[in-house]
């Protein structure tokens, strides 16, 4: 992705999320300066596998793995403090030295324990299927112009000014949701006290720190959380995320203006899945939504949750590759498809009886239509020792191709198993 004219490069989900994104991200850090997470909080899990380690990332970049580049926690993510410094303490305990090359920005907002109630109680009447790790009521006080950020912790006697409002009216609106549960304004106050001296350190004004980067021809990559299908604007509205989880997210949460972005990646299974609730109109009927969750191992990483499955879908993938404004496809998860005789892929659908080729608007409307499949055939080797296009079997080419033909988006990188090693470059 980078080269002389790419310096800044934006990888996103291009379906429901959990795209494999995380492994993306580690192969591509390898090339770069600065990896920065623009949105979401501890609720999106990379997972990296390198060796036999695997590693689990929720509020850290996991560029954070390779030795020399620096990591950002930009001001469109909410900071989950907890969370966030759990993983700088494992990563330490494994060996790897953080000092210097991690910053989170100053403008943040922090995920409060009062979040999280108020996120357990709002999911027993809404059933999202949120991760209640409070990051939408964190979102919520953000645009509600009451949130906590990194930057407040610099005067500790203005942020407990500003903790009274926010407990008393976290516990008023637990009270209405019939909540038994309440927020203490004493472990609030202990909390910001304790983190302080771990934040501010850290702090930094991280919007000037990339372009500076950028102006110094270093080479950054903006690493989305979740998926398009998951955006509070462009996704399946409401069993969406509260982020723009979209590449326009990306210079926004980043802190950098839209036209510094010189590349936008999206990452797409070989096949579709979807945590939490909401329509999935590829939804592979049993036994094959067993078999794909078992070989593509689709429990969640971060909650176990198994995750739904289904079949390539072009008509979410052709979206996203249109809000994204995407410049290339990265298919992982090939090999997992290796054993199916008959792969189908949805190319668009039919809604009340029409066809439909572009996403439906209402999720209701998503939820009635009707796949329209093309079905392959399957190539039934093992794919995992593929390095270049030319190793995979014929019929496996032929999948790509028509994914690509269908997506209209330029497939660049295949991968084909878990280790850093199992990618082709297109
Ligand atoms: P992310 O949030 O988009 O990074 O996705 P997750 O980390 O939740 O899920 C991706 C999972 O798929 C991880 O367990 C990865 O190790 C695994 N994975 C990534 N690429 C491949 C691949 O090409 N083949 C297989 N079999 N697993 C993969």
């Amino acid at each position: 992705m980078f080269d002389a004219k790419t310096a800044c490069v934006v990888v996103v989900g291009a379906q429901w999320g959990d795209e494999g994104k995380g492994k993306l991200v580690d192969v591509l850090a390898e090339r770069a300066d600065v990896v920065v997470r623009y949105q979401g909080g501890a609720n999106a899990g990379h997972t990296v596998v390198i060796g036999d380690s695997h590693f689990i990332l929720r509020q850290i970049p996991s560029g954070i793995l390779h030795g020399g580049v620096t990591c950002v926690v930009g001001n469109g993510v909410v900071l989950e403090p907890e969370t966030f410094f759990g993983e700088l303490d494992e990563l330490a305990r494994r060996g790897i030295d953080t000092t210097g090359r991690i910053f989170v920005s100053d403008r943040a907002h922090l995920v409060l324990p009062l979040h999280k109630l108020l996120d357990a109680a709002s999911e027993k009447s809404q059933k999202i299927g949120t991760t209640g790790r409070g990051i939408g009521p964190a979102y919520e006080d953000k645009y509600g112009r009451r949130g906590i950020r990194v930057v407040d912790l610099r005067r500790l006697d203005c942020a407990r000014e500003l903790l009274v409002h926010r407990v008393q009216r976290a516990n008023r609106l637990l009270e209405l949701m019939g909540s038994p549960d309440r927020a203490s304004l004493e472990a609030h106050g202990e909390l910001l006290e304790r983190l302080a001296p771990r934040v501010l350190p850290l702090a930094a004004d991280t919007g000037l720190l990339v372009h500076r980067a950028l102006r110094g021809g270093k080479r950054v990559l903006l690493e989305g959380a979740q998926g398009a299908l998951l955006d509070v604007d462009h996704g399946t509205y409401p069993y969406v995320t509260s982020s723009n989880t979209t590449a326009g997210g990306a210079a926004v949460g980043a802190g950098i203006g839209p036209t510094a972005i010189d590349g936008v990646l999206g990452v797409v299974k070989a096949y579709t899945t979807r945590v939490g609730n909401g329509p999935l109109p590829t939804e592979a009927e049993s036994p094959f939504d067993e078999r794909l969750r078992e070989l593509g191992g689709e429990f969640g990483s971060v909650t176990g949750r198994p995750r739904r499955c289904g079949w390539f879908d072009a008509t979410v993938v052709r979206y996203a590759v249109r809000v994204n404004g995407l410049t290339g496809l990265a298919v992982t998860k090939l090999d997992v498809l290796d054993s199916f005789p008959e792969i189908p892929v949805c190319t668009a659908y039919r809604l009340d009886d029409q066809s439909c080729e572009e996403m439906p608007t209402e999720v209701d409307a998503l939820g009635r239509v009707k796949p329209i499949y093309e079905v392959h055939e399957g190539w039934r080797q093992p794919t995992g020792g593929a390095r270049k296009l030319a190793d995979l079997p014929a019929a496996a080419r032929a999948y790509l191709d028509r994914l690509e033909a269908l997506s209209g988006a330029a497939v660049r990188y295949v991968s084909v198993g878990t280790r850093r090693d199992q990618i082709i470059e297109v």
